[in-house]
């Protein structure tokens, strides 16, 4: 996708903090942080949002999320918790149309979210 910012970072077309990559999975800190930690993980594979997931990415999407585990792990998250989100669609407030998970830790979140 030329166009999507996330495929530009992933392809290293565009400047981003990448703190883990492999194969399948790209996680990034985001450029506009709305807790002390806040990640991206995102499938390297463009997929504009969860409504695009299909069967044969159910791997992948288990993936996603033990990526995620494991950075928490990494940054001491576990104990204390941290939120994990998708945003999809215009009214849940996706702004980035390539499939990301947000990371978020390091502060007490509140329920519901606004
Ligand atoms: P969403 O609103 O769920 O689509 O989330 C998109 C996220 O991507 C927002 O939290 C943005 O701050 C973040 N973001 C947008 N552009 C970049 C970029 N170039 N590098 C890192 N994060 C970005
Ligand atoms: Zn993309």
């Amino acid at each position: 996708m030329d166009t999507c910012i996330f495929c530009k970072i992933i392809e290293r077309q565009q400047p981003a903090k990448i703190v883990y990559e492999d194969d399948q999975v790209v996680a990034i800190e985001d450029i506009r942080p709305q807790a002390p930690v806040h990640l991206l993980v995102m499938p390297r594979k463009h997929v504009p949002s969860l409504k695009e997931v299909e069967v044969a990415d159910e791997q992948m999407m288990g993936h996603l999320f033990t990526v995620i585990a494991q950075l928490a792990r990494e940054r001491q998250l576990e104990a204390r918790g941290y939120r994990t989100v998708i945003n999809n669609g215009p009214w849940a407030g996706q702004t980035v149309y390539h499939l990301h998970l947000h990371m978020l830790g390091g502060r007490v979140f509140h329920w519901p979210p606004g």
